[in-house]
């Protein structure tokens, strides 16, 4: 494997002035660099390196600069997409970084856990020139370097904050909607409160997303930068418990809130032995090594389960994450469990590559019937049914056929459960006015973000049930700009 260095040569020694259209075709598509997958999975440090100055510049220069731009559909926040990459080629990071923070707040998260095959890269002509989406331009990547050029050189570029309007906003949560909402708003020039529960902020991107793929340290720039602008931060503070919603509004003067408090309550199967010791909901299992370090074993007062043989139920980024945690934690083996095919594992595709380079093992078309415990309740196993594929289901992926007798049980000694998350119900029972659907989010004027309460605002996955962190991003935003619209009134 080539060192950096030696990566930075040979995109050096590829470089040109200028390119035609038909030379722009023949660069290589460039690979980021990764920490070696025997050592990563010893470490919680970042898999993923980034490009060098010389790789980006290549990969820039693969951009067609198309005129009908058909990237920008891709992307929630539309990012001009040839803009910056246009500057990336010209080796104006800073122009880059300007283009780059019209549409988006957070780009060395999104560059990081985007998933760009199903958005702006799926729709890149020059992937779709190959027919193969890996070709496509490394717009993530790309945003990804960028935003790292500007943070090593640590230009923080605040933002302007207008003249004080005297109106006192809440934000509830710290997730990327709330993070959004709140900067937007405070340039505007409000007074705003961001409360959240835990007593750390950044949401999922802290508590869920692992160190090895988004460094906690990124958010927490992130976050500082809100307190630099002057945003007060109140961690420990349970919306609904510590204050009720209708106290902020009617005791606490707030003239207008937003609620970003995510998706966060796991989903299980409801099979049974799902209480046994040594199941864990992807959540608190993420929870305990993400927020409480509990890989930290000499430091740490949270207790790391220890664990031998790992099974974990799922196919999304939150199953990948809890199957490459746990082989970090010092799993000896660790199986996804999916009850459909390779093909329709939701989870990014990096993250499958990574784990799979890792050693982590999957059970497709496999669907779990039971826990199997012993007399201590203790995990032994699991029992699993094969499935095959029949009619795609309303998400128009095939809907997983059990097949009859193929009952099997597998030696396990923990289950992770990754299922999926709904929206924490607390705000929904202490403020039964405010209107959810049937799955509990919060339903919102679709143009305003604005809830059936006047004055409260709601944006991400509490809106749309857990989604993307560009999607949260998006949301937050929009609802901003509605919020400094209604304070104006
Ligand atoms: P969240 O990030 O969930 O933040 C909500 C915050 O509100 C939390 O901090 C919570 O503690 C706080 N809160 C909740 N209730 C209250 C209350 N009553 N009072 C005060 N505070 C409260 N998306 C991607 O785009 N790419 C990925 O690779 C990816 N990987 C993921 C991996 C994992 C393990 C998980 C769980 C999710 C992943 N996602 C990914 C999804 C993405 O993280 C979410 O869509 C996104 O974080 C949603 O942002 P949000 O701001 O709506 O809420
Ligand atoms: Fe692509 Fe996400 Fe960046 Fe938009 S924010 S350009 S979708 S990586
Ligand atoms: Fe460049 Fe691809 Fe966008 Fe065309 S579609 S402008 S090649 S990134």
């Amino acid at each position: 494997m080539l060192d950096r260095e030696e990566v930075e040569k040979e995109a050096k020694s590829l470089l040109k002035e200028s390119y035609t259209q038909k030379e722009k075709i023949k660069i290589p598509a460039q690979d980021m660099m990764t920490q070696d997958p025997d050592q990563r999975v010893l470490n919680m440090n970042e898999v993923a390196l980034g490009y060098t100055p010389s790789q980006a510049i290549l990969e820039a220069n693969r951009c067609l600069q198309c005129k009908t731009k058909p990237c920008i559909e891709g992307c929630p926040v539309r990012i001009d997409i040839p803009a910056f990459i246009k500057k990336v080629a010209e080796r104006d990071v800073e122009g880059a970084y300007d283009i780059i923070s019209e549409s988006s707040l957070l780009p060395s998260i999104c560059g990081r856990v985007c998933p760009q095959e199903s958005q702006c890269q799926k729709y890149c002509t020059v992937g779709k020139m190959f027919k193969d989406v890996d070709k496509s331009v490394g717009i993530g990547r790309l945003e990804r370097y960028v935003a790292d050029v500007m943070r090593e050189q640590g230009n923080e570029n605040l933002p302007k904050i207008e003249k004080s309007t005297g109106k006192k906003v809440g934000v509830v949560g710290s997730g990327p909607a709330s993070i959004s909402a709140a900067a937007d708003l405070r340039k505007a020039g409000h007074e705003v409160f961001m409360f959240e529960a835990l007593h750390k902020g950044g949401g999922v991107l802290v508590y869920g997303i692992p160190e090895f793929r988004l460094p906690k340290e990124i958010v927490a720039k992130e976050l500082n930068k809100l307190e630099k602008m002057g945003v007060h931060i109140e961690t420990n503070f349970l919306v609904g418990r510590t204050r009720k919603l209708q106290e902020l509004l009617d005791v606490d003067g707030f003239d207008a809130i937003f609620i970003g408090t995510g998706a966060g309550l796991p989903k299980f199967l409801n099979i049974p032995g799902e209480n046994s010791i040594g199941v864990f909901s992807a959540n608190e299992y993420l929870t305990r090594s993400n927020l409480m370090y509990s890989y930290d074993k000499e430091n740490s007062k949270t207790p790391q389960y220890v664990s031998k043989n790992v099974a974990v139920f799922g196919g999304g980024n939150v199953a990948m994450d809890s199957a490459r945690t746990a082989l970090r934690l010092g799993a000896e083996n660790v199986t996804i469990v999916y009850r459909r095919s390779k093909e329709e594992l939701p989870a990014r595709r990096e993250e499958v590559h990574h784990a799979i380079e890792e050693g982590v093992k999957f059970l497709f078309l496999h669907s779990p019937l039971e826990v199997c415990a012993d007399e201590k309740q203790r995990v032994t196993g699991v029992k699993l049914i094969t499935c095959e594929l029949g009619e795609p289901d309303a998400s128009g992926r095939r809907r997983p056929v059990e097949i009859k007798g193929t009952e099997k049980v597998f030696e396990f000694d923990t289950v992770i459960v990754a299922i999926g998350n709904n929206s924490n119900p607390l705000i929904k029972l202490t403020t039964p006015e405010i209107e959810t659907n049937r799955r509990g989010n919060f339903v919102v004027n679709e143009d305003t973000m604005e809830t059936s309460i006047t004055g409260v605002y709601a944006g991400g996955d509490i809106v749309l049930g857990a989604a993307t962190v560009i999607k949260a991003m998006g949301q937050g935003r929009k609802a901003a700009k509605a919020m400094n619209e209604f304070l104006k009134k």
